[in-house]
């Protein structure tokens, strides 16, 4: 079941995005207020405080995810392109999230076959692989093997992450990237939109090839650039 994700012409704009976001992020906090002022009270028995402040730490931990799936809309634009070294960038990304692989007992291995650079921006670059990531190992409840792969084909960098998690049937895979589809008790859904939208803006292409019980493959390909193109030096100036 391989399918290619056509979705990423339909995005909304970044900004249209960001809008929709702090909307998002509105929605915990004013709960949060609610049970704080209910808190607030001299009669309430232990059981009911409990209660109220176990509800305002989830709406806080909901806030805190939505902002951290969400972090580089906080630009409007692919502002700040670099040339990226993707192997750098890679190693940058896997740095970050190895605490969850290792607390998640998931075992990621990584091959690098060639040096790689493209015209991006390093943290939104960052936040597609590492919300990739993410889903791989959540996808991963048991642990398990997570491949990360850097290849160079024709002048495209080919990105792969491959879990041997749950899996997807192809109405999941269809309705990837669409905001706020989640399958998870505290899902933002956002995590995947993210990413499609950054490797649009980054001129990349995501293909998804998943199978339920066995794993997902999500491979991502952006353009490539070479230091003999006339705007490498422009760029990294
Ligand atoms: P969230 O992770 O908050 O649920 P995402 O947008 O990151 O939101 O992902 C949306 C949904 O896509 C997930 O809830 C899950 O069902 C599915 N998904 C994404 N990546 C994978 C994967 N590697 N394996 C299985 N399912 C996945
Ligand atoms: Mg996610």
């Amino acid at each position: 079941l391989t399918k290619e994700i056509k979705k990423l012409e339909k995005l909304r704009t970044v900004s249209d995005i960001a809008a929709s976001i702090s909307h998002e992020v509105r929605n915990p906090l004013t709960v949060m207020r609610g049970f704080i002022q209910l808190l607030d009270d001299d009669h309430l028995t232990n059981e009911q405080k409990k209660f109220y402040i176990s509800i305002s730490l989830e709406e806080l931990d909901r806030a805190e995810s939505i902002i951290t799936d969400y972090l580089t809309f906080a630009k409007p634009s692919l502002e700040n392109i670099k040339i990226l070294d993707l192997k750098k960038e890679l190693k940058y990304a896997l740095k970050v999230v190895k605490p969850f692989a290792v607390m998640s007992g998931v075992d990621i291995e990584v091959q690098y076959d060639a040096d790689v650079y493209i015209a991006g921006e390093d943290q939104k670059f960052h936040q597609c692989i590492i919300n990739l990531i993410k889903n791989a190992i959540e996808a991963m409840p048991e642990g398990g093997k997570l491949i990360i792969t850097l290849q160079k084909l024709d002048s495209k960098a080919v990105i792969n992450v491959v879990d041997t998690g749950i899996g997807m049937t192809n109405e999941q895979v269809e309705r990837l990237g669409t905001p706020y589809y989640t399958t998870k008790e505290k899902g933002t859904g956002l995590g995947t939109m993210v990413i499609f939208s950054l490797v649009k803006a980054m001129r990349g292409e995501i293909k998804v090839d998943s199978e339920v019980g066995k794993g997902t493959r999500f491979t991502i390909l952006f353009p490539t650039v070479e230091h003999s193109d006339p705007f490498f030096e422009e760029i990294v100036k």
